[in-house]
């Protein structure tokens, strides 16, 4: 069987690293959305597949026996698309879908937004020194109403828009460290930490700095995901490759076919 895992995260990257020590036979796909993204070890194909009917074709084309969709929890259009893809051409469909934050202690705290527009709206009146972790696809929500604020924004490659003469673009990925993101709350007196709940570990200690300092928090509701029930869902790689390695034994309705 060719497993193909839709990534963009670390935990596709892990499982990419268990299936090719498995010797089972993956191919990892990226948006092409990252300048020098974090490769994955095995076979890697790049860009978008073309909606659903280009993902559809892939997988009848490339005799894919299984897919795992480990893309982050923000990145809702692939996911759609995969249920449905996988869905027209009878092929098992896995997510792998790290929890969210709203478990930890702190979470009650937090200001709870339903989307950017949202948080960029709270956070503009929590605080007058914001830190944006919310990426460089939606600065652009946060760049009205955070005009004349201070705001240092963190993201991973350069955007495509003006900012605004108080901010300041910092180019940085994670992990950080809980020590790091202190420093980097206290150097910037920053009031305001506005994230979306991305969950996991890689960048959560920005979280547990904010409680120590007493720093706002703003966050960033999961959208939606597609039907829940149209895909299986584990919370880790190791999870995954057991159910992979299941259904390879035993084709049911809810494994994976040979
Ligand atoms: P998205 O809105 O769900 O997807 C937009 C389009 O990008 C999809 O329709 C698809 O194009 C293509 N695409 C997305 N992920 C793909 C993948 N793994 N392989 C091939 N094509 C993919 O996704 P997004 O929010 O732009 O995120 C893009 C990628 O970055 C994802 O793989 C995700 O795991 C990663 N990422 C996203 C975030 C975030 O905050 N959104 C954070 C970290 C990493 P076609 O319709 O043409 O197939």
């Amino acid at each position: 069987m060719t497993v193909l895992v839709l990534g963009g995260t670390s935990e596709a990257r892990s499982l990419a690293a268990l299936l090719v020590a498995a010797r089972i036979p993956v191919v990892s796909s990226l948006a092409g959305a990252v300048r020098q993204p974090r490769l994955p070890q095995g076979e890697l194909r790049v860009g978008g597949f073309g909606g659903v009917d280009g993902l559809a074709s892939y997988l009848t084309q490339q005799l894919i026996s299984a897919v795992v969709d480990a893309t982050h929890p923000f990145a809702a259009r692939i996911s759609d698309n995969a249920v449905i893809a996988c869905s027209r051409t009878c092929t098992p469909l896995l997510r792998l879908g790290r929890p969210g934050w709203s478990d930890r202690p702190d979470a009650h705290t937090w200001h709870w937004a339903d989307d950017h527009d949202q948080a960029a709206a709270v956070a503009a009146h929590l605080g007058r020194r914001v830190l944006l972790t919310t990426g460089r696809q939606h600065l652009d929500a946060f760049v009205g109403p955070l005009a004349e604020h201070s705001v240092v924004a963190r993201v991973v490659d350069e955007p495509d828009l003006q900012l605004p003469a108080f901010w300041r673009l910092l180019r940085d990925r994670g992990p950080y460290d809980v020590t790091r993101e202190r420093t980097l709350l206290q150097d910037n007196n920053i009031d305001v930490l506005v994230t979306k709940d991305s969950g996991g570990s890689y960048t959560e200690s920005k979280l547990e700095a904010a409680a120590q300092l007493g720093v706002a928090v703003v966050v960033v509701r999961r959208p939606t995901r597609p039907d829940s029930a149209a895909a299986h869902e584990v919370s880790t790689p190791e999870e995954a490759v057991t159910w992979l390695l299941a259904g390879s034994v035993d084709a049911g309705p809810s494994g994976p076919r040979t």
